[in-house]
């Protein structure tokens, strides 16, 4: 992104502020991160959950999976270290995920002793299944293949039954700032619209609080084509970005490479076929039937995501049999038991014409998960005082260049619990708002009309594979957007903060994307296609005050 094309949004612009109140603790967003934060505060703060739409809009309530954590006694803490650690190719910061690890099985039992349901095996114990990169059976999983329904079903109970009080159909739009007494920046709030069922605005307010954390959530919406549902825009990490804090290695977007693919003109939130069914042997084909997977990775189909999300771009740009957008999962040996085993599969496969017990289901990868974020730590700690970020929308260094299988809604759990937990014990102190984002003079609104655009651009150049003739021709497309926008006066509502967001995000995926030129995790660049020792690095992004982006740590 250029110096010579207009800045982003500086904030986001919004009608005047008509209410404000006060409170200890807001948190934004009510997917697992946030849910399970405000649950653990709760008993001695006040605390409010800002939820842009209902409860279970998150990527959360989607996930399949479940959640990874040593309960097996032949598995070791050590053996899912060390899994992570390769998953991550280079990346992770060790001390992060050895702290996740230890606490994933306690975190499992905490969401059992709220009542959350996982599945049992035979012999009554939790089963456990397997994903890709994992060298033990350590995911628990619900209702065969509706553990993130569970997950949410459980948090939101718990939350609501504590007292926690809820705002939804409210959109956090930006941080308040102000100076503590050392003369720090600190949080003194946040600004938010309270908006009708159709995204309308109703009123805008201020919500002073002691801490604010973030958990928004990661931003598979800026691709076309994303495992994530509809509110999963990056909202949560463009408002830390015009905050003025770092983003932190944005470029590693994970791509699900099973995402059910419903012909070429599929726009939007698709279908996920989980790696559970790989992990129950399920074999990756092209049109031709050649196995795909076969001589690339010891570990065949189930060798990490970004080398399966890679090799099937590879296989599909080859065009066996003249297909070029999807390859074919096999999942037929498991017969009808695939029904049961994966309900909400079957449904989703049912409603394109395909039966899993007996045809292939046509896959090609899809954006699915955000490795990079808010730089944090795992106590969702981040640069400013009174600003914590968990789940998603962080980066504590667990997941490094590309996460491994079912780390995160542990992640979610284990971050917002610890968040939660460490504002109930200590608050910062209360500041007065000296900067409100309304009082910058910043670019205006993106119209919601070039969503399309953004998105096909980022998914046909910034997608597996990248090379620097593609970011540019993605920068371009983004450019003219931006240039639109500075030309247009766009009405303040959900959908153009939305836009505003995703085009904010995208470019900082491009501008991180751009700067790597290497291949390494989940970023594959076909101009350096090998890993680089130079760049064992980690990229940060800022806006500047003038909202132009800068990339260091090269
Ligand atoms: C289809 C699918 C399958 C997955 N399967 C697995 C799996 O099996 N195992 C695993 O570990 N992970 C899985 N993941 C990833 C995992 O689900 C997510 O990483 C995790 O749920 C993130 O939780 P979160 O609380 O950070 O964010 P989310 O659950 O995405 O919640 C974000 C919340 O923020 C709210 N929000 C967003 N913007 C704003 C705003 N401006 N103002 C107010 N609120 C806002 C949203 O409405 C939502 O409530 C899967 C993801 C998907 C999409």
């Amino acid at each position: 992104m250029t110096e010579n094309q207009p800045p982003l949004a500086r904030q986001l612009q919004a009608p005047p502020v008509s209410w404000t109140r006060d409170i200890d603790v807001v948190v934004l967003g009510s997917g697992a991160a946030g849910l399970s934060a405000a649950l653990a505060v709760r008993p001695v703060r006040s605390v409010v959950v800002v939820t842009k739409d209902v409860l279970s809009a998150g990527s959360t309530a989607w996930a399949q999976g479940g959640l990874a954590g040593v309960l097996h006694p032949e598995d070791s803490l050590e053996d899912h270290i060390r899994d992570t650690i390769i998953a991550g190719a280079g990346l992770c910061d060790e001390q992060a995920v050895r702290e996740l690890v230890e606490a994933a099985p306690t975190s499992i039992r905490y969401l059992m002793r709220l009542g959350a349901a996982f599945d049992p095996d035979d012999g009554g114990d939790v089963a456990l299944t397997r994903e890709g990169g994992h060298s033990h059976q350590r995911i628990v999983h619900s209702g065969g293949d509706r553990s993130g329904a569970e997950v949410q079903r459980t948090l939101d109970e718990s939350a609501v039954g504590a007292g926690v009080e809820v705002m939804d159909h409210a959109f956090a739009l930006d941080l308040l700032l102000g100076r503590g007494r050392d003369g720090q920046r600190q949080v003194a709030g946040v600004r938010i619209a309270q908006l009708d069922a159709q995204g309308t605005v109703i009123s805008i307010g201020v919500i002073t609080a002691r801490a604010v954390v973030v958990a928004c959530g990661g931003f598979g919406q800026i691709f076309a084509s994303t495992s994530n549902p509809p509110a999963v825009t990056g909202d949560g990490v463009a408002l830390a970005l015009r905050a003025g804090l770092p983003l932190t290695d944005v470029e590693f977007v994970q791509f699900h490479p099973t995402v059910m693919f419903t012909g070429p003109e599929a726009r939007g939130q698709q279908h996920l076929v989980s790696e559970a069914v790989r992990g129950e042997g399920a074999i990756l084909f092209d049109a031709a039937g050649e196995r795909v997977m076969a001589g690339i990775h010891p570990l065949e189909d189930l060798a990490p995501r970004d080398v399966v999300a890679a090799a099937i771009t590879q296989r599909m740009a080859a065009g066996a049999n003249g297909v070029f957008d999807h390859v074919y999962l096999d999942a037929t040996h498991m017969g009808e038991h695939f029904y049961d085993r994966f309900p909400s599969i079957t449904a989703a496969c049912r409603e394109i014409g395909v039966d899993p017990a007996r045809d292939r289901i046509p896959v090609a990868p899809a954006s699915h998960y955000a490795c990079g974020g808010i730089r944090a730590r795992l106590d969702g700690t981040t640069a400013l005082r009174g600003l914590y970020a968990a789940g998603e929308v962080s980066r504590t260094g667990v997941h490094g260049a590309n996460r491994l299988a079912s780390n995160s809604l542990t992640e979610s759990v284990v971050t917002g619990t610890r968040c939660g937990r460490d504002l109930a014990w200590e608050l910062p102190e209360r500041v007065e708002v000296l900067f409100d984002a309304a009082g910058v003079a910043s670019a205006g609104l993106v119209d919601p009309a070039a969503i399309p655009q953004i998105r096909t651009a980022m998914s046909r150049h910034v997608g597996v594979l990248r090379d620097q003739r593609s970011l540019e021709q993605a920068a371009a497309v983004l450019s003219e957007v931006l240039h639109q926008s500075s030309r247009e006066q766009v009405r303040a509502d959900r959908e153009s903060w939305e836009a505003t967001n995703l085009l904010t995000v995208a470019s900082a995926v491009v501008t991180a994307a751009a700067a790597r030129t290497e291949s390494r995790g989940c970023h594959r660049r076909t101009d350096f296609p090998d890993p680089a020792e130079a760049w064992v690095t980690h990229l940060d992004v800022r806006m500047d005050a003038q909202g132009h982006l800068r990339v260091t740590g090269a």
